[in-house]
Parts: structure tokens; sequence; C-alpha cells
């Protein structure tokens, strides 16, 4: 693998916490989980009841309480989120304006007969009303489950019917790339046909005018006659917080459900841990909050600290690919969080335009999503963090809750390897495995496992124990499959080769998507690639690789052919050469970032394409598809 190491030394050694977390992870939960205001203190740290887990057992605690109330002696007037609108638009709520509108609207649910464990569906676009939605439910102990607002009317209405929501909170419409989106109709159309639904709740972000139907109710004015008094319900810490339907890159979502105590207990640790938060930091994270990474590392992680946070409403590329180095400019932004698809994106039309703008203020880089190749972690470290900001490279997924495998500048100097997440957190055991369930050498390929149970851990999918315990735990006995391929190099250093059901199968030997398509980045001329494998009656399976150049690469496909195989070839070996190259300028991506592998598999296999709803941008399909059936048509002349 790489050999460059960058070593980041933030002075911090407290290597205790690692040391203390590998005598017992219970143990160890149990201490970090001190760090929360409780209602009553857990009877049992962990009931590990298998593949149940329930972590601290008996204690009363509750999230809003742990994100607001805690803050209002020593930072009420501190900024909780500066909001930038997509048309510059601005807003800023203090810890304590937060506090009285999620109170507010915690009654303004009680109002609409909303009750404990009752599901609420938020389809919002990002505004601040998304956390005060999210936040006036856990107050009262509903289970919020926010439904990302690029999603269909039929997404929404399966969603909606899946967890039984009584209550949807909406808006009029929202912005995306300069146009309107009207969330409401699409809303309209899913209530129209979900029964649960008794009330909607809409607020207006556009104020174009809209027709209110019966259960309609406008969120301006149930908020002007709500009262802001209103106590945080002691909830079981194994009370349900949200159900977040994944990503779906495999096109089927599941209710991911998450509890209280143990994933809150997660959230700060990780969060200090990772990020090394400091009162005076000014944090971005680009999520949306659509996704996981928005729930723990938008809503819920700088909140439990008393952070101040940017929260942007658009595109990141609007008005242009400038956007977020304007906003880290203009905000003196100290910790940037995004996904390895944007920097891909804006590494690609050049270091002009970052290097035209102050990016001095930032002093900590994270990543997530999907593994970083090694050339665009380097762009990274040394043009947006000018070579003094550690890279933290952050390996989690929605079912885990928070993060896992990851450097953490907070409690320990790091030698940081670019293109590996370095290693698991403290209090958790993450190995590498073969087919057999056993543990592999160093610098063998296997699949990823979780070992223990973990407070972050989801408590199961909604309403189907049964798929929980296939999905998750039924590949290996008694141990956690997150689908995920990799390999642990001889320091004991995590690097994360794409999901396991994309592993490509060549003439006996496996090669990780991430594996190649770094191979293909690190050339000059590439910006981004995907591949992916097709049937191939000899080998079993060949590659095709979708291309992505840079901005102004001239040369003819035929002559970039053979430079991209020599990389290849020199890179991966001779192996792993892809038989076809397809050349295009984007390639279909989810908003939470991804790459949708699955569509391109569709695509060059001419299998139906499913459920492409989350898509970024739906002419990236159309693209993709035209270019291979162009390169099908040369190829096919070619043969006769
Ligand atoms: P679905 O499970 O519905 O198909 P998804 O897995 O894409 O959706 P998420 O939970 O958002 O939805 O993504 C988690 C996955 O993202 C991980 O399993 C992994 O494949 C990838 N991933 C996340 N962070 C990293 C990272 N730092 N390095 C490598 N891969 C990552
Ligand atoms: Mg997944």
């Amino acid at each position: 693998m790489e050999s460059e190491d960058f070593e980041i030394n933030l002075g911090n050694s407290f290597t205790d916490i690692r040391k203390s977390s590998q005598e017992d992870f219970i143990e160890f939960w149990d201490n970090q989980a001190n760090s929360l205001t409780w209602f009553k203190h857990w009877d049992n740290t962990l009931n590990w009841n298998p593949p149940f887990a329930k972590w601290f057992e008996g204690g009363l605690i509750n999230a809003s309480y742990n994100t607001l109330d805690i803050h209002q002696k020593d930072k009420s007037s501190k900024i909780a989120i500066f909001w930038e609108g997509e048309d510059e638009s601005q807003r800023t709520l203090s810890y304590s304006q937060l506090f009285s509108e999620v109170k507010k609207f915690s009654n303004i649910l009680k109002s609409l007969g909303v009750k404990k464990g009752d599901r609420v569906t938020i389809y919002l676009p990002m505004i601040p009303e998304i956390i005060i939605s999210m936040l006036g439910c856990a107050r009262i102990g509903a289970i919020h489950t926010v439904v990302f607002s690029g999603f269909s009317s039929s997404s929404l209405k399966d969603r909606i019917e899946d967890s039984k929501s009584k209550i949807v909170i909406t808006a009029d419409g929202g912005f995306r790339k300069g146009k309107i989106i009207k969330l409401k109709d699409i809303v309209d159309d899913a209530v129209s046909e979900a029964n649960s639904v008794e009330h909607v709740i809409v607020f207006e972000r556009i104020k174009n005018g809209i027709t209110l139907n019966e259960k309609d109710h406008l969120w301006s004015e149930l908020m002007e006659n709500a009262s802001d008094d209103c106590d945080a319900e002691q909830l079981e810490s194994t009370h349900p917080l949200y159900i977040l339907y994944t990503s779906g890159t495999t096109g089927k979502p599941k209710g991911v459900l998450h509890g209280t105590g143990g994933y809150l207990t997660h959230l700060h640790s990780t969060y200090k841990w990772a990020f090394d938060i400091k009162d005076s930091d000014i944090y971005f994270c680009t999520a949306d909050i659509g996704w996981v990474t928005g729930h723990s590392y938008v809503a819920y992680g700088p909140l439990l600290h008393g952070a101040t946070q940017i929260m942007y409403e658009g595109a990141p590329d609007f008005p242009d690919i400038s956007r977020m180095w304007n906003i880290i400019q203009k905000y003196n932004v100290t910790i940037f969080y995004t996904t390895p698809t944007a920097l891909r994106m804006f590494m690609k039309f050049g270091d002009d335009i970052p290097n035209s703008f102050n990016l001095s203020t930032l002093r900590l880089l994270g990543t997530v999503g999907e593994p970083i190749n090694p050339e665009v972690w380097k762009w990274y470290f040394n043009i947006i963090g000018k070579k003094h900001c550690p890279i933290i490279d952050t390996w989690w997924q929605t079912e885990t809750g928070g993060m896992m495998i990851s450097s953490l500048p907070g409690i320990e100097s790091n030698i940081l390897k670019p293109g590996s997440a370095t290693k698991p957190i403290p209090g958790v055991s993450i190995s590498v495995i073969d087919d057999d369930g056993n543990d592999v050498d160093s610098g063998t390929k296997g699949s990823l496992i979780i070992k223990n149970p973990w407070p972050g851990m989801l408590m199961t999918l909604w309403g189907d124990d049964e798929k929980y315990k296939n999905v998750y735990w039924s590949k290996f006995e008694n141990m956690y499959y997150p689908g995920d391929y990799a390999i642990r190099d001889s320091d004991g250093y995590f690097w994360l080769l794409g999901r396991s059901d994309d592993v490509l199968k060549i003439a006996g030997h496996r090669i990780g998507t991430a594996e190649l398509e770094s191979s293909l980045v690190s050339n000059d001329n590439v910006a981004e690639s995907a591949v992916c494998g097709i049937p191939d009656e000899i080998k079993g399976e060949s590659i095709i690789a979708f291309v992505v150049l840079k901005d102004g690469v001239e040369y003819s496909n035929e002559k970039l052919n053979d430079i991209l195989k020599d990389t290849v070839r020199n890179s991966v070996g001779a192996i792993a050469i892809p038989k076809e190259f397809y050349f295009v300028s984007k390639l279909p991506k989810t908003r939470s970032g991804k790459i949708m592998r699955r569509l391109l598999k569709a695509i060059a296999n001419k299998e139906k394409i499913g459920d492409v709803s989350t898509l970024e941008d739906g002419a990236a399909v159309t693209e993709v598809q035209s270019a291979f059936e162009e390169l099908q048509k040369s190829v096919n002349a070619s043969d006769r």
C-alpha cells in the first residue's frame, strides 16, 4: 500500500484512553457515558442478548436535554447555528433561541396528539427547522424519521407507511441549484395514499403561496401561539430516538433504528476525539441531515458539545464551484467535514479556485462516505489544509451510528497514511476475516467485521428483527458484518477497499473497487472513476471503467486507453487492466456523495435500473448509458 506517511503531532497523547479501552470495553463505555447528563444512572451497562444490545439499561436520559438544556447556563448566547441559504440569505440561532424554538415545537406536537413512541416523518430541506423538528420530537420521546428531501413522493410514501407516521413536517419548497423544488406537492401526493398521517405541518421557506388541505397547518401560525415551557421527558436509555432509512445504494431501504443513551454516548465521545472540538471552533459539515452523517455530526454531535456550526442549504457547486471555499472564508471555518466525492469534483477544476480564498482558519479536515483516493487525500492536505491540517478519514455506517475507524486528533498524535482510515476508535474491536470467519494475516484482503457490540449500534431494523439478524449477523457467527471489503496492513491500519458486493473477481483474484479506482485517479488526466464487472466467459468477470477526465484534458480516447492501461498495469497489475474504458462527464451519485456502482453495473449488463430517486443528478445516468451504448456500437462495428 502507500508507503508515504504523514505525521501530524498535535501535542495530545492521551493514550490512557486507548489503554483503558483495551482492558474492558464495557467498563470503558460505562466511563464514557458519564460525560452525558442522566436523570437516573443506569443499572446495567450492557445487556447483550446477541444480536440485540441494550446499552445503559435502567438509565433515564433525553437527547434534547443533553443538546440544549445543559448549555443554557454557560452558552445561552453562543451561536449554535449560522445558517446560509443557497440564495445567500442568512439566519443565526443562539443556544437559547434554539432552546426556545424546540420547546415550542414540542408543545405543538403534543397539542396535535403526538405521544411518546409515535413516529413523525420530517421531509424538510436543510433549514434550521429540520433540527428544531428533530429535537422537538426527541424532547417528548416521539421517534423522528427524517426522509431526505430529494426523495420522490413514492419513496416518501413507502417510508411514511413503513414507519406509520402520524405527522409529516415539510416546507412549501426548497432551493437546489437555483431551482425551486416544490416539496409540499410531493408531500400531498404521498399523504393522499398514506393513511396513518393525521397532520401535516408546513414551514414556508419559499413563500410563493400554497393551498392548505384539511390536515395541513402552517408552522408559523402554530409557533406564534405556542408556549416555550416544556420539560424534557425522562426516557429510558433504550428508548428509540429515530428511524433512518439507509441511503439505498443497493436499492432496498432498511429502517435502521437507533436508541438514545448508547447512541449519544458514542457521538459525544467520537465528536470530541475526532474533531478535537474547542469552544472557539467553527465547524462545518456539508452532509444533508437526510443522511446519517447529518444526524450524528450535524444535529446531535456538535450540539452535545455546545459547538458553533455552519448549516448550508444548497448545492456545493452553486452558484459556482467555489461556494464551499467562500463559506469557509466568510465564517472563518476551523473544521471542515465533507465527502471524497465532493473533493474529487472540486479537484477536477484545479488549484487556482481554492487558492484564491483565504482558508487559513482551517485547522482540521475530515471525510466520510467512500474510500478516499490517496491522490485526492494529498490534494485535500496540500491545497485545502496547506499542509498543516490533519485529515480524519472516518469509516462508519448508518447502522454503526457513529465513527468506527478514524484517526483521532483529539486524543492522540497521528501518523496518517493517505487513503487509510487508520485505526478503530477506542472501545471497538474490528478485524478482517476470510470466508470461513478466520482472521487473515496483515496485508491480506477480506471482509471487515466488528467483534463486540458498541454503544452507537443500531437496535434493530424497524419492525423486522429477522431481517436485522439476517443482514448483519448471519454471515459470521456473533460478529457484525458491515458488508465492506478491507485490508489491515502490518502497522494495524485499515484500508477500506469498497463494498463486498462490488468486489471484482478476475481469474481467481479479488480486487476491491477502491484499489482500481484509486489507481486510475492517480493518473494526472483523471478526475473521477468508477469500475464494475461484467460477465466474461473466460475470466469469470471482466472489468469496465467509467472515467471522468480533468478539465482541459485533450487526448484521443485511444491514446488515453493506453495511458490508463499502463497506469493500472504499473500500480495494481496486469490482471486488473479494464477491458473497456468509457469517458463520461459525470458519474451517477447519491446526494450523500456515493457513486452508484449498482447503476453502472446494471447499465453495463443491460439490466433494469432500480430506484434512482436519491440520485444527485439524473442526467448522469443517461450520460453513462449513452456513453456506454456509443462505445458498444463502435466495439461491435470494429469486430465485424
Ligand atoms: P445501503 O446500505 O442502503 O446500500 P449505504 O451503505 O451506501 O446504503 P451508508 O450507511 O450511508 O449507506 O454508508 C456506509 C458505507 O459507506 C460503508 O459501509 C462504506 O461502504 C462506505 N464508507 C463510509 N465511510 C467510508 C470511509 N471513510 N472509507 C471507505 N468507505 C466508507
Ligand atoms: Mg450500507
